[in-house]
């Protein structure tokens, strides 16, 4: 667990999104055309995807299906999370192996809103949270991040710009919740105390730091009335502790990803996508590190590829998600141990160079029907 209360935050970015999407009709033929290059064995390859639980990523699987000729092995948890603990069942299943990681978000072409989706088969054909597990996660921290927006008001006190706090902010000593960086809030007196100017029934009023008085303007203090600090309460200004259970890669892996990104995820304007992307972000760097040390994919090409699905809501007439794929890093294990990464600007360049033309890929419909029309084979069971 990281330090939380470091007086840091943690530093984002590094994933670019313009210019970087691809649609997974395109993405798939480049990326078995890319295997292909790096001396992967037609009819050997076994992919994998490690994917959340959502119908919305069945089209993906689908293509992956059509590409490789195979369906893909499932490596994935809820939210996107890489089940290490399969490495070894993946690495019997082919000679050359692929793993493609991906957290997702919706897309709504109407409105341009990302994090909503369609569900084509509710009553009324609405639009529910995507990803639901990235929702459901950012939701206890927005609703602390809201209680604290309006509960630490700006004013003055004897003509000095102050800063009111619930009382509940102030105790340091609670297991979970959200904790203020006070510091950057409130102004130390000489002896580099900060003691409150008053004592209110639920709150306390402390001068405000130069620091939050610059940053907000006086302006913000002036008002006949205190005003809630609101939208000024920035991401280095708090942090969040919770009591998050310690079982690796169980459904609370999300949120252990997030938590520390969490002040940075819910004053974005978009939360669910930074959630996304630093979660791919975090799922690569970790897996990454497990498949170098997996004795299975020892002696086997393995080819690891993270990135963003963007789950663009089906349009009438439409059976499936419009996605467009991300890439953000991809790993090449070698046979003889070496490998080599691809940052996201260049990864996007080596997939770009591939043909998008794959004349292995299968017919579905047709392997449906030989399978249909296949004698039938009766199961013998030992008496
Ligand atoms: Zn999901």
């Amino acid at each position: 667990m990281p330090d939380l209360t470091a007086n840091t935050i943690e530093p984002v970015g590094g994933f670019q999104m313009q210019g970087m999407m691809m649609r997974y009709n395109v993405f798939m033929p480049r990326l078995y055309n890319w295997c292909l290059s790096l001396g992967f064995e037609p009819g050997k390859i076994m992919p994998s995807r490690a994917f959340c639980s959502d119908e919305s990523q069945g089209y993906p699987i689908i293509m992956i299906a059509k590409h490789f000729g195979t369906f893909p092995f499932n490596h994935g948890r809820v939210g996107g999370i890489v089940a290490t603990d399969r490495h070894g069942p993946h690495a019997e299943h082919g000679e050359n192996l692929v793993i493609i990681q991906a957290s997702h978000i919706g897309y709504d072409p109407q409105t341009k809103n990302f994090g909503s989706y369609r569900r084509l088969q509710t009553a009324h054909q609405g639009f529910s949270p995507n990803c639901g597990k990235i929702y459901n996660v950012n939701t206890w921290y927005q609703d602390e991040y809201q209680f604290a927006q309006q509960n630490i008001l700006l004013h003055t006190y004897n003509g000095m710009e102050c800063i009111i706090i619930d009382n509940q902010l102030l105790h340091e000593d609670r297991d979970e919740g959200l904790f203020l960086r006070l510091n950057r809030l409130i102004q130390t007196n000489e002896e580099d105390q900060r003691l409150p100017l008053n004592i209110l029934s639920t709150a306390q009023v402390f001068a405000a730091s130069t620091p939050l008085v610059q940053k907000v303007g006086k302006q913000a203090f002036s008002h006949n009335k205190p005003q809630p600090i609101g939208t000024d309460l920035n991401a280095d200004m708090f942090y969040f502790k919770r009591n998050i259970l310690e079982i690796d890669e169980s459904s609370h892996h999300l949120e252990h990803n997030l938590i520390r990104y969490m002040p940075q995820i819910i004053t974005s304007p978009t939360p669910m996508l930074m959630a996304a992307q630093i979660n791919t972000q975090i799922e690569f760097d970790r897996t990454f590190r497990t498949l170098v040390k997996e004795k299975a994919y020892h002696g086997k090409k393995v080819l690891f590829i993270s990135g963003l699905n963007i789950d663009i809501s089906p349009q009438t007439g439409q059976l499936f998600p419009l996605t467009k794929f991300i890439p953000w890093a991809a790993s090449i294990l070698e046979q003889d141990g070496s490998f080599s990464t691809l940052e996201q600007r260049e990864l996007v360049q080596v997939l770009e160079q591939q043909s998008t033309d794959n004349p292995s890929q299968i017919d579905l419909e047709a392997a449906i029907q030989v399978m249909t029309e296949a004698e039938e084979i009766k199961v013998e069971l030992n008496s």
